[in-house]
């Protein structure tokens, strides 16, 4: 169906359920979600609508995994056990209580350009390394009230349920993430500092249309506050890097001197 659609996209199919991003003009996505729902087993999903000018995936890809979201434990559903589910407004309220603690669940490099103010930013790089984060941070969280987000709230449907599992009561989710947070005509992304790092062309979208609004990364070569997100220009490396305008014009789009000097050996 996405093929005829002429859909591109990333979507995931597990016992779970199932998630993905497509993109396409707005009557092909219109016409996808009329088939999602109006198909028994999946009439009950979540859209979320994000205006673009173009494709945000260079094609289509859908795959079936075990886990939606990869924890290495497939035997968590969180369809029995997971956090509660809090909408934009309730999260934000939730955030200003004193004894609240607020995770992000996304991985380093997705909190490094973006996060909740005062969020607890746990340094791994995998979603599979939470289980090992949690056992050694269980201490800290005791006796807190535990508020967890991640991008569009999937992932935290298998962290919150986690959480839950190790034996803390209070623990909650924001339903639908950063950006539904975002969208919220309410919060209007109220409290996030920096840019939603997306797994599509865009690397980084917006949240904050608040006067809370801040620029959290800096410029890797000038120190100077910026949230261009670039990949470095030696393939080899590839490596996403803040460079703001000027040094990406003068320096070219290398994350460090050797990686520059290695394209240019390669492109003699
Ligand atoms: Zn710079
Ligand atoms: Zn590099």
């Amino acid at each position: 169906m996405c093929e005829s659609l002429e859909l591109n996209g990333r979507i995931l199919i597990g016992k779970e359920g199932i998630n993905g991003t497509v993109s396409g003009t707005v009557e092909q996505t219109n016409r996808y979600i009329e088939a999602m729902n109006s198909d028994p087993k999946t009439s009950e999903m979540d859209f979320k609508i994000d205006p673009c000018d173009g494709h945000v995936f260079p094609k289509l890809s859908i795959k079936i995994r075990d886990e939606i979201v990869t924890l290495g434990r497939e035997d968590l559903n969180p369809n029995e056990i997971t956090g509660n589910r809090l909408s934009p407004r309730e999260f934000f309220e939730a955030m200003q209580e004193e004894n609240a603690i607020v995770i992000d669940g996304r991985n380093n490099y997705e909190s490094d350009i973006g996060r909740f103010k005062g969020a607890v930013c746990p340094d791994v790089e995998n979603f599979r390394d939470f289980p090992d984060w949690l056992a050694e941070h269980t201490e800290s969280l005791k006796g807190k009230k535990i508020l967890t987000y991640c991008t569009g709230g999937i992932r935290c449907e298998k962290l919150s349920g986690l959480i839950r599992e190790s034996g803390f009561d209070d623990v909650a989710q924001l339903d639908g993430g950063i950006i539904n947070y975002s969208h919220d005509p309410e919060t209007q992304g109220r409290d996030f500092e920096g840019l939603c790092y997306v797994f599509d062309e865009r690397v980084a979208v917006e949240v904050n249309h608040t006067d809370t609004r801040e620029i959290v990364s800096t410029c890797k070569h000038c120190g100077e506050k910026c949230a261009r997100y670039r990949n470095c220009g030696w393939p080899k490396c590839n490596a996403q890097t803040f460079i703001c305008e000027a040094c990406e014009k003068s320096f070219g789009k290398f994350c460090s001197v050797e990686c520059r000097e290695n394209q240019a050996a390669a492109s003699d």
